[in-house]
């Protein structure tokens, strides 16, 4: 045996200036199932995520709702937390912006750049958007306003320290053409590239009129900008520079983020690391979007989906099987509750759920003694399910093992063991039983409850992908109850 692998993942830490929504749950689920595949796989993992709770914006909210910002940020805060644990987001750590530790670390690695020469002192003329935490060009506006969010932006001029972005043009290229898989998923690559070949204009990294945010170290005049405050929390969670899980984890194997933040993460991230002279994460994997019944997501329209409000509806389960199912990572999405029940009926419930009631209930009148060959061994590629979440494509991996459990609805369609006796059941079960088996590991990191119920009515346990052999069946069954009920379509 060689050394154990790690895995560090980290989604983004959202910005809590509101509860979280579908978008969100959306990508916890996404490094959720990550985390638990890497988990099976036995690799020591290291699974992040947390709050982003500085900036103008949550000042602006804060007294709007009579609140101070740590009062707010503590209510919206424990929203979050709420909601990962009912959908069942297995993450390592939670880290928040207004953590003591991160404070600190935030000052120690502005100092370093200092050192390296990276900081110093101008004057930022322009326009801020005060929703997105965004310096922007006047190029960048469209008629005027934010390109990102159409709303007004703000005149900025004022003293500030900028970072020496502009430096890093050239590595930043080489390094996008010596690690293929960093920009991913590879189609947008190729818009970040173009976008850094144009030139690169140094970052102003502190405000003196925002005061809800990191007090620049060595200046008390000056605040740090919220998004350099937010991109050091990947390395402050670990205890960055001495602590032992930075020497263990860094650097992070897969950001999983918004295609909306790639700039910050693909370009920004990767330039403050060069110059604090650390590794580069190993990818930097943007997801899409989600519309609502074919239309954008907003407050306005007030079609915002609450994932707290569907778990009165559906379970967590169902809920993340769905938003896998309806997104191929990397693209956009649509959502429907329409869709969500179908699916639930559906694939849940008909391929699914079906599958297991009616092994279960043959199963426990056989003897499965029989020792030949699995018949259905050769129905699953196992291999190609591991690739698949090397590069994240994690619809991929889902799909081979949905055939999987076409096939084996076939194969008991085909052989109707119920009709069976002896050694000709015997053998039918043999194969249904011990498929069923490495079926609940496969399908336990997307979902985790219906997994473990499997495994308990097949009595057996979730174990680790070298499990997913076939061997002879030795559990015991205990019938449970179903795995899924009939939702009504609305
Ligand atoms: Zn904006």
């Amino acid at each position: 045996m060689g050394e154990r692998k790690k895995f560090y993942i980290t989604t983004p830490i959202f910005y809590v200036n509101d509860k979280p929504h579908i978008g969100h749950a959306y990508t916890m689920i996404v490094a959720d199932i990550l985390a638990r595949w890497h988990r099976l796989r036995g690799e020591d993992v290291f699974f992040l995520t947390g709050t982003d709770e500085h900036g103008e914006k949550i000042q602006k909210s804060a007294i709007a709702a009579g609140k101070t910002p740590q009062e707010f940020v503590d209510g919206i805060v424990d929203r979050f937390k709420a909601t990962w644990k009912a959908l069942n987001i297995s993450y390592d750590f939670f880290i928040r912006t207004t953590d003591e530790n991160h404070i600190e670390t935030v000052q120690k690695f502005i100092s370093l750049l200092q050192q390296k020469g990276d900081i110093y002192k101008g004057e930022y003329e322009g326009w801020y958007c005060v929703s997105d935490e965004t310096f922007l060009t006047e190029l960048e506006l469209v008629d005027g306003k934010c390109p990102y969010c159409g709303k007004p932006v703000e005149r900025v001029k004022e003293e500030s320290y900028f970072f020496r972005l502009s430096k890093y043009r050239e590595a930043l290229l080489d390094h996008y053409k010596e690690n293929r898989e960093f920009l991913s998923p590879s189609f947008r690559a190729q818009e970040i590239i173009n976008r850094v070949k144009e030139g690169l204009n140094d970052l102003s990294i502190s405000r003196t009129s925002v005061t809800w945010a990191v007090p620049f170290p060595g200046d008390n005049k000056h605040f740090v900008y919220v998004w350099l405050d937010a991109l050091v929390n990947y390395i402050s969670a670990l205890g960055w520079p001495e602590g032992e899980k930075f020497r263990e984890f860094w650097p992070a194997d897969v950001h999983l983020i918004g295609k909306e933040i790639n700039w910050f993460h693909s370009v920004i991230w990767p330039a403050l690391l060069m110059s604090a002279g650390l590794p580069l994460p190993r990818m930097v994997f943007s997801h899409g979007w989600w519309t609502v019944d074919g239309k954008k997501m907003s407050k306005s329209v007030g079609n915002v989906v609450d994932p707290m409000d569907l778990l009165s509806r559906y379970t967590d389960d169902e809920i993340r099987y769905f938003l896998i199912r309806s997104m191929p990572i990397g693209q956009d999405g649509d959502f429907s509750e329409k869709a969500l029940a179908e699916r639930v009926n559906g694939e849940l419930l008909a391929d699914l759920g079906n599958l297991v009631s009616r092994i279960i209930a043959i199963a426990d009148k056989a003897d499965v003694s029989f020792l030949g060959e699995n018949i259905l061994e050769k129905e699953i590629n196992i291999e190609k399910i591991d690739k698949a979440f090397e590069k994240v494509d994690i619809n991929a991996a889902l799909e081979e093992i949905w055939s999987f459990i076409r096939k084996m609805n076939k194969y008991v369609d085909s052989t109707q063991p119920w009709r069976l006796k002896g050694e000709e059941l015997s053998e039918v079960m043999y194969n249904l039983l011990e498929g069923l088996r490495v079926l609940s590991i496969l399908l336990y990191p997307f979902m985790p409850r219906t997994a473990e119920k499997i495994a308990s009515q097949l009595g057996t346990e979730i174990t680790s992908l070298d499990d997913c052999k076939f061997k002879p069946f030795n559990g015991k069954i205990r019938r449970g109850e179903h795995l899924f009920s009939l939702v009504k379509v609305p």
